[in-house]
């Protein structure tokens, strides 16, 4: 087993990953940032997020585990003083993971094609102007959009911004693509859906945006740059994102504990 560490830079994590790197060593556990088949991230939400996007080129051998130094995050299932019963878990445990859905970008600039993987979601914004753009679903004409801009997540990532733009808390083993809107409008002249949008495996969402230099993609929560987009399709990745599953917390409860409080 090869065990990379990933953390924020806060002094109570800074702490947390020292006792981790310590307990790991002393139980035999090679530390391999380079090729690892298990990543640790402590931290939030946030540190779970950077270290996919930096092992993603490895996503389908390894397997992530979040610690959280703060509160309870969607991503992160063990608490600071669990150290000790996780590196046992790892040392004496079969792998056991569970995978969830990713999202996949491509974006067409005039003569280059990107690819983006996302775990939370990617946004297009029209900046501080209108963003304009057709939008087909697998292929068809759906509708005229014109607002401040749209939202594809995953369902890992539908209590996330989703959540917040009024999309829907989607089950993290269900295949599918949630679409959102940001701001649409809607008057005599305009008018959109005005509801989430989900897609199931088979299907895509492209977008065709009024070209412009300035609009604005983010991707979990990171600005991409691109020159002059023309085109964007978002579908299901055929990668996945596997967790281990020594400790898994119920995601109903998840979802209750941070949205709603215990006492709820
Ligand atoms: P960040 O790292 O500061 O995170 C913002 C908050 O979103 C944190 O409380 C984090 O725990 C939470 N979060 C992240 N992923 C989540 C998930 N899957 N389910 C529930 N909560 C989650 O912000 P950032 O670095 O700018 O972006 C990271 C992610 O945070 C983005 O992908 C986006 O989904 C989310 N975010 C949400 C809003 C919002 O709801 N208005 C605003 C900014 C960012």
């Amino acid at each position: 087993m090869r065990v990379a560490l990933v953390y924020n830079h806060q002094p109570q994590t800074l702490a947390v990953a020292q006792k981790l790197e310590h307990e790991l060593l002393a139980s035999g556990i090679k530390i391999n940032a380079d090729q690892p088949n298990v990543v640790i991230s402590i931290g939030g939400d946030g540190t779970l997020l950077s270290a996919f996007h930096r092992y993603l080129p490895l996503i389908d051998d390894v397997r992530f585990i979040g610690v959280h130094t703060g509160h309870l995050g969607f991503y992160t299932d063990w608490r600071d003083f669990e150290l000790a019963e996780l590196v046992k878990a790892l040392k004496q445990r079969q792998p056991e993971t569970v995978s969830y859905p990713l999202l996949e970008v491509r974006v067409k600039e005039d003569h280059r094609v990107r690819y983006y993987t996302a775990l939370n979601e990617a946004s297009i914004k029209g900046g501080y102007k209108t963003l304009e753009a057709e939008v087909d679903i697998k292929g068809q004409f759906f509708e005229n959009f014109r607002g401040d801009g749209l939202c594809v997540s995953t369902p890992t990532g539908s209590t996330a911004y989703s959540k917040s733009l009024g999309g829907a808390v989607i089950h993290p083993t269900l295949k599918a693509l949630q679409m959102t809107e940001i701001a649409s409008l809607n008057n005599r002249l305009f008018r959109t859906l005005s509801a989430p949008v989900v897609i199931p495996p088979d299907q895509w969402i492209t977008l065709k945006p009024k070209a412009r230099p300035d609009l604005l993609l983010v991707v979990d929560g990171h600005r991409v740059r691109h020159r002059q987009i023309s085109e964007l399709d978002f579908s299901i990745s055929k990668h996945m994102i596997h967790f281990d599953r020594f400790k898994y917390t119920h995601f109903w409860n998840r979802v209750r504990d941070s949205f709603l409080g215990q006492d709820s």
